[in-house]
């Protein structure tokens, strides 16, 4: 079987046996710990009628787990090296089908489409490559992807950028981002030594529940975006003066006037606004066509 591809003594046979070698710049650490493996899994809340999309799957450590929980596995694997050895790994696993491909150049949507007939729910789950982490999450929410949840290992500074609350200084236009698409929640942190080779930087687990609407009534979210993004543009500037900026300097005053129009303070800084605040002051320059 291939549940547990992720022993260390069962990745480093393998590892032997097809003489493989690490790449620093596919961001291959792979996991040798099963009860990391195990909470990964349990907090995707699978089961055999749901479907598991996963990206970059390594020698199939997550992949040999995800193979028992759920009814259909599909994973995006880039490093063409890695094929053949997941497929003699997996090779009794009839419900896992290996995908060679970079994840961020494939159609994602009909993909979902093609692979999960049946299925009552799709989620991601991976041990993601940190280098590409971001693109990767942005791909999946921006597309608006059929997802249930994102449970995915990455930077531990990430996560908690991603999962921040406003008024602290992990808090920026990247937690506004990914929470008005999903929920986030940090399922534990993981030290080094659960990966071969081992990271240099600290990682965590989140899980992020896709939302069935914005949590924010929203006329324009590519607007909306640029509002957020200007107010982090300097994060030691006022809102006003990072939102003059973005309004242009002859609105000085006029930006001052719609910030109290819209009960905001306008010496805050932005990483103390609410997504609430944000769309307010969004909406509030649309009408005045800014
Ligand atoms: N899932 C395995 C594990 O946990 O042991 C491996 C995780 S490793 C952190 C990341 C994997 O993603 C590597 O196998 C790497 O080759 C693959 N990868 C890197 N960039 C990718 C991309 N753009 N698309 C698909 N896979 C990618």
């Amino acid at each position: 079987g291939a549940a547990d591809v992720g022993t260390p003594r069962r990745t480093k046979e393998i590892i032997a046996k097809y003489g493989f070698s690490f790449k620093k710049s596919l961001g291959q650490n792979f996991l040798i710990d099963q009860n990391i493996l195990n909470k990964i899994v349990e907090a995707a809340e699978l089961d055999k009628t749901k479907g598991a999309l996963e990206i970059g799957p390594g020698i199939g450590a997550l992949t040999g787990q995800l193979a028992e929980a759920a009814g259909k596995v599909t994973a995006i694997e880039i490093d063409n090296r890695l094929i053949p050895i997941l497929r003699d790994v997996l090779a009794e696993e009839k419900h896992v089908e290996v995908v060679h491909g970079d994840v961020l150049k494939l159609d994602l949507a009909k993909l979902l489409q093609e692979k999960y007939e049946g299925m009552t729910g799709v989620s991601v789950v991976a041990n993601l490559p940190y280098y590409v982490t971001t693109p990767i999450l942005m791909k999946l929410l921006e597309e608006r992807l059929p997802l249930e949840h994102i449970v995915v290992m990455i930077q531990k500074e990430v996560a908690e950028r991603m999962a921040a609350k406003p008024g602290g200084k992990e808090y920026g236009s990247l937690s506004v981002a990914v929470q008005y698409y999903c929920e986030p929640k940090l399922v534990c942190t993981v030290p080094h030594t659960v990966f071969i080779p081992q990271p240099n930087v600290d990682s965590a687990v989140i899980k992020l529940s896709l939302r069935d609407k914005p949590p924010v009534d929203i006329t324009d979210e590519g607007h909306f975006f640029r509002v957020v993004g200007a107010s982090f543009a300097q994060r030691r500037k006022t809102l006003a003066n990072n939102l003059t900026a973005f309004a242009g300097k002859e609105r000085r005053e006029a930006v001052l006037k719609l910030l109290e129009g819209c009960g905001i303070d306008p010496t805050r800084r932005g990483e103390t606004l609410s997504m609430e605040e944000f769309a307010r002051i969004s909406r509030a320059m649309l009408e005045q066509g800014w």
